[in-house]
């Protein structure tokens, strides 16, 4: 379990973020403007068994396991939360998490929605914001980003589907139609959250 407060004895307790929502909706876009803007987030590296795709650092972009060593890791009880997705299998190690907050820095956990929600119910006071934009238009942005293909394309979209039934059940739900003003929407929410850990420690 990872404990509401920070590890430097609560008295900076800055919260976990979890961004969510559908594939192709803009969260690595998003969170990477969030980054640039807000020095005290820092993205959460998750393990997963899917292929490295080209670019991708090991150790940056993800922890790259082997089906084998996954099943090591989730036997030992090293992971926060891990699902199964579109084929792979995807988690947040707890190290990874204790890691950021020993560094005093907020963890941004950018996960699928039903990661989402088991963070949402185990980590006390964790901010969920759900990315969400038209159908048609994510097809159009994963065709155009082409990291998938074309199969793969139309079961994200099916997951897409599957994922808006459960946009309610997140704290904020920030539509990326435009890019501006989701980035807007998106920073406010960040930066009412830091504040509000802020004044709660003095
Ligand atoms: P996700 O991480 O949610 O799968 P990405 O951030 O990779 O999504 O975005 C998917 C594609 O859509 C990328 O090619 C990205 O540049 C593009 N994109 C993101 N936000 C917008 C937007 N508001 N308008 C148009 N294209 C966008
Ligand atoms: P991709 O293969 O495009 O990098 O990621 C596919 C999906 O897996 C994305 O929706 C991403 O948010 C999600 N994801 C990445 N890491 C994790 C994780 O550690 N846990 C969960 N639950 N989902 C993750």
């Amino acid at each position: 379990m990872v404990s509401s407060t920070g590890t430097n004895g609560g008295e900076r307790p800055l919260p976990v973020f979890v961004v969510t929502g559908q594939s192709g909706a803009g969260k690595g876009t998003l969170i990477k403007r969030l980054l640039a803007e807000f020095p005290q987030l820092e993205l959460a590296v998750s393990a997963t068994t899917r292929a490295q795709r080209q670019g991708e650092i090991d150790g940056v972009d993800y922890r790259f396991l082997s089906e084998d060593e996954f099943d090591r890791r989730v036997a030992a009880g090293d992971f926060l939360e891990w699902v199964h997705y579109v084929g792979h299998r995807y988690g947040t190690l707890l190290s990874e998490v204790e890691r950021l907050r020993n560094a005093d820095n907020a963890p941004v956990l950018e996960l699928e929605t039903e990661g989402a929600l088991s963070v949402a119910e185990r980590v006390p006071g964790a901010i969920t914001i759900f990315i969400t934009a038209p159908l048609d238009e994510l097809e159009r942005r994963l065709r155009g980003r082409a990291t998938e293909n074309p199969g793969q394309i139309e079961e994200r979209i099916r997951a897409a589907r599957r994922q808006l039934d459960v946009a309610e059940r997140f704290d904020h739900v920030v539509e990326n139609d435009d890019l501006e003003r989701a980035t807007a929407d998106l920073s406010a929410i960040v930066e009412r959250a830091l504040h509000a850990a802020a004044t709660m420690t003095g």
